[in-house]
Parts: C-alpha cells; sequence; structure tokens
C-alpha cells in the first residue's frame, strides 16, 4: 500500500506519518526531513536546498522528484507513505509515472484538515529537539522543562521556516502550488479528506477507516 498524506503546514503531518507508518507497516519518506538532514550534513543537495527552505519556499521539482526518484529504487515495491511530497501538479503527475513504472500505484491521497486560524499557532510554537527529532510545542505540548528534550535531553530549537515572518510566505505556498492537488487527486478517485484537530490517536482512527474506505 503507498499512501500520499498532504495538508498546508502545520496540519500535523508528520506526527501521523510516524502513527501511520508504524501501524501500516509502510516506510515513510518525509521530503522535508531528507532536506533538513541534507542541510544539517551541509552536502550540496543541502546546501542548495537550504536557501529555498529557509525562505519557505519550494524546492524545485527537479531536486525533490531526484530524491524520491533515487529512494523508491531503495525501497522497492514495499509500500511507502509519502509526506510533504507530492507538493505540485508536476510532482504528483512524476510521482504516478515513477509508480507505474514497477506496476505500483497510490492507493489513497489523504488530505489533512486544519483551519487556517489554528495553523500559524501551531507553527510558531513548534520546537524540535536538534538530537532526536522529536516535536514539541511551547503552548499545546510543553516539555517537562523548557528548551530541553524529554526523550534525550538534548536542545530544542525553533526551525528557520517556522518562524512568524517565514510562515506566511509558506501558507501562501501552500495555497497556490499545493492545494491545487485535491482536485488532481479527486480526478483519479483517490482523494480522501480527515479533520486533522484532535488527539493525534484520535486523528489516527480517522485515517484509518478512510484508507479502508
Ligand atoms: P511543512 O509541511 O510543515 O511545511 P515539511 O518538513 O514537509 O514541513 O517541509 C519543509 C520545507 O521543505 C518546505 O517548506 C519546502 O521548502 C521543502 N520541501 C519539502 N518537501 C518538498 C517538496 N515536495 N517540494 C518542494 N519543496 C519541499
Ligand atoms: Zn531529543
Amino acid at each position: 500500500m503507498n499512501l500520499v498524506l498532504f495538508g498546508p503546514p502545520g496540519a500535523g503531518k508528520g506526527t501521523q506519518s510516524l502513527i501511520i507508518s508504524e501501524k501500516f507497516d509502510i516506510k515513510h519518506v518525509s521530503t522535508g526531513d531528507l532536506l533538513r538532514s541534507a542541510m544539517k550534513a551541509k552536502t550540496p543537495l543541502g546546501v542548495e536546498a537550504g536557501s529555498f527552505v529557509n525562505k519557505g519556499a519550494l524546492v524545485p521539482d527537479s531536486i525533490v522528484i531526484g530524491l524520491i526518484k533515487e529512494l523508491k529504487v531503495q525501497i522497492g515495491k514495499r509500500g511507502m507513505l509519502l509526506d510533504g511530497f507530492p507538493r505540485t501538479t508536476a510532482q504528483a503527475q512524476a510521482l504516478d509515472e515513477l509508480m507505474a513504472s514497477d506496476k505500483s500505484q497510490i492507493s489513497k491521497a489523504i488530505f489533512l484538515e486544519v483551519k487556517p486560524e489554528f495553523l500559524k499557532d501551531r507553527l510558531t510554537g513548534r520546537r524540535v529537539c536538534s538530537t532526536c527529532g522529536a516535536t514539541f510545542h511551547i503552548k499545546l505540548k510543553p516539555p517537562q522543562i523548557a528548551g530541553v528534550c524529554d526523550n534525550c535531553q538534548g536542545i530544542l530549537e525553533q526551525r528557520a521556516d517556522d518562524r512568524a515572518e517565514v510562515i506566511e510566505n509558506r501558507l501562501q505556498v501552500y495555497e497556490k502550488n499545493t492545494a491545487p492537488l485535491k482536485t488532481y487527486y479527486q480526478n483519479l478517485k483517490k482523494f480522501v479528506s480527515v479533520d486533522g484537530v484532535g488527539e493525534p490517536e484520535t486523528i489516527f482512527k480517522r485515517i484509518a477507516q478512510v484508507v479502508y474506505s
């Protein structure tokens, strides 16, 4: 089973991806995570991608499509959960071609729906552990000690693109480039929408229901 998870920045894709990939035993592929680890390691890809990511712009299609092609070779026919890819119609078309090339296909594209007024708070309050990647929120999911990871005592940081100045741009980029994927997957009869407000486990139950619908 291959699933696409998409929605606006701050909808909770990362949190749900961890649950979905574990419960369905499929490989979690996050282009955002891949790009951020390349940026941290300062590889040529990371240096190039960083200039887009930190501004809240999309990394060019050719780069992310190349990343996904490489991964597909490694993963083979084992199912995957795509988190944050595709983000443009061109990426969605490239994905369909890639899937067809080994007779796989996307089963469902799950849209995680959260109203715009919730998104800014979710994003500005988010803090990520610089060591293990665990995420917290200063109001909604505070760590026991401010600025310190509950799991590993690592230092919590704010992503450069979670700053208020950048968030506005990410939301606009989402509306313009990624929201049209709703129609793309509706036309393919693969679109399902899930209410993204509530406890992570509750949201996962909604997802599990629509995946088997
Ligand atoms: P969020 O969904 O919260 O914005 P992600 O971790 O999915 O977070 O993405 C962070 C950033 O990484 C994006 O704003 C963009 O710059 C880049 N990025 C991730 N995936 C893609 C993609 N499929 N196409 C282009 N850029 C991407
Ligand atoms: Zn940690």
